[in-house]
């Protein structure tokens, strides 16, 4: 008979930031696994979720596409609510929206600081305070934070971005401290250099040259597809990893074993 620990059927997940790159690639592994999954993102990437989720509902299980803007605490329990309402349950939560503005620490402004700071941690905060009641209330979660391999060390030209991932980190641990006694764990995931929309964008280089930037500093020799976190993801949200509580799970290339 086949392990079930790592079976997500009759779960309920939400994934936020799921229009596109890991959020996205997340969300269809989740449903891979057998869970239901809310796909949530910001009103301009709105049609790109509706795509997660038509990729999510030819898996065939159940999907939305629901509208959370991180930026808008307010609107972050409604919108969470009202997914909760819609599933009748919500059990994994999938912390992923965030931005990098990478520059130099004496060139970042209060906006750069502002926007990272606010997306990367006070949404996710926000995000897992309203998953969290639902959770507690029935005795069972899984929230899943996505910091970095920047959670654990540092690197030249990102203050704002490592700063808010380590926050990440930090975070994980004391609400796992909080939450775990009522059955909601509370992890990390640290991707390392992912070939993701978002970080091309960022970057302004061709992905050869990103390629070439990061090879030398993995001892994977590349850049990571958002699949390869799939695997990491599952777990962290099953019932297998129930005894996994306030853990950041490095999926570097070995970045940080370097
Ligand atoms: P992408 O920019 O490709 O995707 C992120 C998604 O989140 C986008 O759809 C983005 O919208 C959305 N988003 C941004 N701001 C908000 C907001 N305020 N509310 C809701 N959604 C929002 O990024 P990645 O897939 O690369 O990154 C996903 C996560 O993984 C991030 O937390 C990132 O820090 C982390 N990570 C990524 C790594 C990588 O190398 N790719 C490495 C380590 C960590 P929009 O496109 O409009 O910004």
């Amino acid at each position: 008979m086949a392990y079930s620990g790592f079976s997500l059927e009759g779960r309920v997940a939400l994934v936020t930031g799921a229009a596109r790159g890991i959020g996205e690639a997340l969300a269809v592994g989740l449903a891979e696994a057998g869970a239901d999954v809310a796909v949530s993102d910001m009103a301009s990437r709105i049609e790109l979720a509706r795509d997660t989720q038509a990729r999510v509902e030819a898996l065939g299980v159940r999907s939305s596409t629901h509208e959370l803007d991180v930026l808008d605490v307010a609107s972050i329990s409604p919108a969470i609510d009202r997914i909760v309402e819609e599933y009748g349950q919500l059990d994994i939560l999938i912390n992923n929206a965030g931005i990098r503005i990478p520059r130099p620490a004496l060139e970042v402004t209060e906006a750069d600081w502002d926007a990272t700071v606010d997306t990367n941690l006070k949404g996710l905060f926000f995000c897992a305070q309203a998953a969290a009641r639902p959770m507690i209330e029935q005795g069972w979660g899984r929230i899943v934070n996505i910091g970095s391999q920047f959670s654990a060390v540092g690197s030249a030209g990102r203050a704002p971005y490592i700063a808010s991932k380590h926050g990440v980190l930090g975070l994980t641990r004391a609400l796992a401290a909080e939450w775990t006694p009522y059955g909601v764990t509370v992890n990390a995931i640290g991707p390392g250099p992912t070939e993701t929309p978002g970080v091309l964008a960022a970057y302004n280089r061709t992905p050869e040259e990103l390629q070439a930037e990061y090879a030398d500093k993995m001892p994977l020799g590349r850049r990571m597809q958002p699949e390869e976190l799939v695997g990491a993801a599952i777990f962290l949200a099953s019932p297998a990893s129930g005894a996994t509580t306030g853990h950041l799970l490095l999926v570097d290339g070995g970045w940080t074993a370097l």
